[in-house]
């Protein structure tokens, strides 16, 4: 196996379900991402562990190779053996692990959304674990994400640490409390964890299901750090309202909990070195967004005849917490406005993927409206760097990266106040926010009166204050969204930890 070249600063092993740009659904992907190369940059050794799913971008990892060591890993009563592949991606070495398992976890055209996600991710977590205690790695941190690593945690400790893979401290964040991964308490045994130590109110067993585990829960209780993604969103998870039934674990565990704002990948979102577009543009010469914008509009046969009609976009999951109401509602109101919209989305929900075939349908040949019903990245920055407004609705958002990156690229944000979305957008007209932070346009209430009340103030700004409204994007494609800050407050969080531990304070 690959030893570690040693640093002087932490090393810190993230172990993930996604990575952008090889396997990305979401957020969780360009954090990953984002966030090693931050660290990395900073001085520290970073290594990724992913599964090796088969409908990965292969083509965006470099150095591809599989080990000769074959790493044996324990599920259901016996040892699979996994295949260990290697490789960087964005400059960071990642290795993937490909279980040889008649089940054929990784093997089924699609990240998530399989009927046994529990098994497939619980027996990833083992695996992951196990490649570091075979490869002798001493890592500083060992860093997991969301519900499908979450068992990284409560192995680390029960299993890991006992057989000496015990250098590190465990950091656990949480992208979206909403998916929490619950599964009746039995399964659990599969990846080795004990079920009745850990089917315990004070450890994995849900708060509300009581047949049910938790890895959330889990996590949390079991991890030296628990982050998530702003602020914000750290407070409203800690209410009845938003903590999903998790509140009261959060608030006992408080000490250990904060909320940091994701940053966006600099390099990959920059509209003046940005490849995916045809012209690029700077905060000081905007000539490239117009000709995008044109473009675009060719490229998706949409009327070129008034080049200055707001041209709004929006690019999501189509799930109901992004306020899918709100979105279709948009489509209209834009019309009704004079503007144009382009959506892209795609949705994992069948009725509503439905709903939205049907809207693009009525649209086919419409001269201001697209709906493209798909994930494809390089229209995404297309869009992001052709638009002049970019909506966020959500009902709930933990962080959000689309209103950044539409920030980046000179297009002004229209959100819903709540969780991160409330730590990035500040209203034009909101007095209680300083002048040089106001960079959009935002509302609370999420009702159509809600929405178009940011919506119409918009519009009314674009068409009635124009040199005002070009002050607006060039000071939103000045702002930096950059991990840099994100990043030392993660490793602050890192080094206090490992150093509570190194003086024997630490416990778990
Ligand atoms: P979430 O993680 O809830 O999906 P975020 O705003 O944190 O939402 O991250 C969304 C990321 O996924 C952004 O980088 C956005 O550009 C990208 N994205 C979402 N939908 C699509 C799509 N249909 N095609 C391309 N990229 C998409």
């Amino acid at each position: 196996l690959i030893s570690s070249a040693t640093s002087p600063g932490l090393h810190i092993v993230h172990i993930a379900a996604e990575m952008a740009p090889v396997a990305k659904v979401g957020g969780l992907g360009d954090v990953v991402c984002g966030l090693s190369k931050a660290l990395q940059k900073k001085g520290h050794l970073v290594e990724v562990v992913l599964p090796k799913y088969d409908c990965m971008q292969y083509d965006r990892i470099g150095d591809f190779k599989a080990l000769d060591a074959v790493i044996d890993s324990y599920f259901d009563g016996q040892l699979y053996k996994n295949k260990i592949w290697v490789g960087t991606v964005e400059g960071i070495p990642v290795y993937f692990i490909e279980p040889h398992h008649p089940s054929m976890f990784f093997w089924r055209g699609q990240f998530y959304g399989e009927h046994d996600d529990f098994k497939r991710f619980s027996f990833f977590s083992r695996a992951a674990l196990e490649l570091l205690l075979q490869a002798g790695k001493k890592p500083d941190i060992i860093h997991c994400h969301d519900w499908q690593t979450a068992f990284v945690a409560p192995l680390y400790w029960d299993l890991y640490a006992p057989r000496g893979l015990n250098s590190a401290r465990i950091c656990f964040t949480c992208h979206n409390f909403e998916y929490q991964g619950k599964e009746p308490a039995s399964e659990l045994r599969s990846c080795g964890l004990d079920v009745p130590q850990l089917n315990r109110p004070d450890r994995m067993q849900d708060n509300t299901e009581h047949d049910k585990v938790n890895p959330i829960k889990g996590a949390i209780v079991f991890s030296n750090i628990v982050t998530t993604v702003s602020p914000t969103y750290a407070l409203e998870v800690r209410t009845p309202e938003g903590g999903r039934g998790l509140q009261g674990t959060l608030n006992y565990y408080s000490r250990k909990f904060v909320g940091i704002l994701n940053g966006i990948d600099a390099e990959a979102w920059n509209p003046s070195t940005d490849t995916f577009i045809k012209f690029q543009y700077n905060a000081d010469d905007l000539r490239g967004k117009v000709e995008n914008k044109e473009a675009l509009r060719k490229l998706l046969k949409l009327s070129c005849k008034d080049a200055t009609r707001p041209l709004v976009g929006c690019i999501t999951r189509l799930v109901p917490q992004k306020g899918v109401h709100l979105i279709r509602h948009a489509i209209y109101r834009t019309l009704e406005l004079g503007g144009q919209f382009i959506l892209l989305g795609s949705s994992p929900v069948p009725h509503i993927q439905k709903e939205f075939e049907g809207i693009a349908v009525n649209f086919e040949n419409h001269p201001h409206i697209r709906l493209l019903l798909k994930y494809d990245e390089a229209l995404s920055h297309g869009i992001y760097a052709a638009s002049d407004m970019f909506i966020v609705p959500s009902l709930f958002e933990p962080c959000g990266l689309t209103q950044m990156i539409a920030m980046r690229y000179g297009s002004v944000p229209i959100a819903r106040k709540t969780g991160g979305l409330n730590d990035s957008v500040f209203d034009i007209d909101d007095d209680t926010v300083p002048p040089d932070f106001r960079n959009g346009f935002t509302f609370l209430v999420p009702d159509e009166q809600g929405f178009n009340s940011a919506l119409e103030r918009a519009f009314d700004f674009y068409n009635n204050k124009p040199e005002s409204w070009q002050q607006l994007v060039q000071k939103d494609m000045k702002i930096d969204f950059s991990w840099d800050s994100s990043a030392a407050q993660y490793e602050e969080l890192y080094e206090k930890s490992v150093s509570r531990a190194r003086a024997g304070t630490g416990g778990r």
